[in-house]
């Protein structure tokens, strides 16, 4: 008490020598008052309580105290919160080992949480005894923030301020854990979320608006999801949502349909009213694997299956489907290869002539012999290579193999033994590739005339672009070569633009000849297309002729040509040449 007695001089001493005395004299309560770190000094009573005795400026500040509290106090009535326990037990333990002890800790005024970090000393009597603790105080508030902060950005993304992929992963992680330890009474599923032409927003509107799309995106799927759930971006324009605990798959069916729900209001951008639409893909630990990072890879395939079934749409994943797709994929590449390596084969289908039963023409028509598989139909591979766009390559090879055939037949018989050979060639093919010019240089290079050629094209390919494809196919009909419309009667088979189109021939869809009865309504129509061919100077051929009766049939229609397994399946080239030379395996 004397010290403290001693150190209470006035300050203010406005004589030069008393402010020189002033200014060596230590004032330490000022001192310990004025310490940007919190001190606070602790007895402990005989009923085992804590009181503080002193508590400097920077305490009272963290603790909200005013200078008015009176002390000694106990430390509980300083303020009251589970905090206080934390410093109660460090200062207790203090007491009873006479050891200093750091340890952190936060306490919370009202929503500001403020972390500390404390020293605590013992103060011994004579006989080693604690008579008191002192306890400093930091505030490591800002550090800890900033370390937060830091945290924060390595798990989120800075636009969106949304979880990353690194977040949604442990998430994900701690998820699966969670269902499998509960003995997967429930699931959870990841949603991956597409943004359809993200990319032409960018575009029209400028990349600072495509972000703030992002923000709002990112604010309408949060809104979609329960609370329980997890948003997150995974990069520019996808975002994925784990559902946990889930108990019914509806449950995220639910969600991914207000997804799209949400997708129907437009967003303002800049005043313009934008529409988009998303592609979702879901995998979950029931139609999947288990594994986090399986399940975002399949949800990430339902995504992209999404998007090529025509976008705005959710598809769930489902092992088999996976399955089937993977060994498509690797039919795909081999197809690719098996165009380079000359795996195809073309096979040719005899057309006769109805009234002499001779042999009019072949249809050919590609067999992939596969080293391991064996043959593979053309209903699987010719879907596939249109689909991956090998049909252009595909195309190209059959009409050389063709014109390559028909050079052997004239050199070896003549030309007036020569028949002529239909090409198929695809509509996507007629998109992608001048198909007129890939024509010239097939005859050019094998050097036959364009009347043994023919090439056969469906009415869904010419409706899919009238204009370009007529335009084309006048060019490939000035080089001799006549054109067939395939599979009439499985498509628009529109009478009325028949006469429109610059074809030669019009065969007859196999579907249509199966029905044939006589007197039916496929007959009657038959009799009518009978009529405007010949009108219209076309050459009809029925295809699929499988029995008798209905070629009998046909042949009172007077139509003039077919084919079919009654007469002969696709046969290899050699036994076709075997056919050209007049050894017919059918009856005439
Ligand atoms: P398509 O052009 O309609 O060819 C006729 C299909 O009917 C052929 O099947 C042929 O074998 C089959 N067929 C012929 N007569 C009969 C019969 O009496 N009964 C039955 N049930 N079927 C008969 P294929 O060879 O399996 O070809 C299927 C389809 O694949 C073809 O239909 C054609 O669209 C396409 N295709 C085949 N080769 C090529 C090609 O080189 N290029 C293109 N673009 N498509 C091709
Ligand atoms: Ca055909
Ligand atoms: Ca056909």
């Amino acid at each position: 008490m004397a010290d403290t007695q001693r150190h209470k001089v006035s300050p203010i001493d406005d004589t030069a020598e008393g402010a020189a005395r002033t200014a060596r004299i230590v004032n330490t309560s000022a001192v310990v008052e004025r310490l940007p770190v919190g001190v606070l000094v602790c007895s402990v009573t005989s009923a085992n309580v804590i009181e503080a005795l002193f508590v400097n400026g920077f305490a009272r500040e963290v603790f909200s105290l005013t200078e008015s509290t009176v002390l000694p106090c106990p430390l509980d009535t300083i303020w009251n919160s589970a905090d206080n326990h934390v410093l109660a037990g460090q200062v207790l333990e203090v007491f009873r080992t006479a050891r200093d002890s750091n340890f952190e800790w936060s306490i919370r005024a009202g929503v500001i949480e403020r972390f500390l970090s404390s020293h605590l000393m013992p103060l011994l009597d004579h006989e080693g005894n604690v008579y008191q603790v002192i306890c400093t105080i930091e505030d490591q508030t800002a550090e800890k923030l900033a370390e937060r902060n830091l945290l924060h950005h390595a798990f989120h993304d800075a636009l969106t301020g949304q979880p990353n992929r690194v977040l949604f992963r442990n998430k994900l992680e701690e998820a699966v854990a969670d269902c499998q330890r509960e003995g997967n009474q429930t699931g959870c599923a990841v949603l991956i979320i597409n943004i359809d032409r993200f990319q032409q927003i960018n575009e029209s509107f400028g990349h600072s608006a495509g972000d703030r799309f992002l923000i709002s995106m990112a604010s309408t799927l949060r809104r979609c999801i329960r609370s329980s759930d997890t948003l997150a971006r995974l990069s520019g324009d996808e975002f994925a949502i784990l559902v946990s605990r889930f108990k019914d798959v509806e449950e995220v069916e639910m969600i991914s349909r207000r997804v799209h729900e949400a997708m129907q209001q437009p967003y303002d951008l800049d005043g313009n009213e934008v529409f988009t639409s998303v592609s979702i893909g879901v995998a979950t630990t029931l139609s999947s694997a288990t594994h986090p990072e399986d399940l975002i890879r399949d949800a990430d395939f339902a995504m992209h299956r999404a998007k090529g079934a025509g976008k705005s749409r959710t598809e769930i994943y489902h092992r088999d489907s996976h399955q089937r797709a993977r060994s498509q994929f690797h039919l795909e590449t081999e197809l690719r290869r098996a165009v380079e390596r000359n795996e195809l084969e073309l096979y040719y289908q005899p057309i006769i002539d109805l009234k002499t039963s001779q042999l009019h023409g072949f249809e050919g028509l590609t067999r992939w012999i596969h080293r391991e598989r064996g043959f593979v139909s053309p209903a699987e591979f010719i879907p596939l290579a249109e689909e991956t766009g090998v049909i252009v390559a595909l195309g190209r090879w059959a009409l050389k193999a063709a014109c390559h055939q028909i050079k052997a037949w004239v050199d070896e018989n003549s030309a007036d033994h020569a028949v002529p050979v239909n090409v198929n060639v695809s509509g996507i093919q007629f998109a992608r590739d001048n198909v007129a010019a890939v024509v010239e240089k097939a005859l050019e290079e094998s050097g036959i005339d364009g009347r043994f050629l023919r090439i056969e094209l469906t009415e869904s390919a010419i409706m899919a672009n009238p204009m370009r494809i007529s335009e084309s196919l006048n060019r490939i009909r000035k080089l001799g070569v006549k054109v067939a419309l395939d599979d009439f009667g499985t498509g628009y088979s529109s009478l009325n633009y028949l006469h429109q189109f610059p074809i030669d021939v019009i065969k007859i869809d196999r579907s249509f000849i199966n029905q044939l009865e006589r007197g039916n309504a496929p007959y009657k129509i038959l009799q009518m297309i009978g009529m405007l061919a010949s009108n219209l100077g076309h050459e009809v051929v029925a295809e699929g002729l499988e029995d008798l009766e209905h070629i009998n049939m046909l042949r009172d229609l007077d139509f003039g040509y077919g084919q079919g397994f009654y007469f002969s399946k696709p046969v290899a080239g050699k036994d076709a040449t075997e056919i050209v030379k007049g050894n017919l395996p059918w009856r005439t």
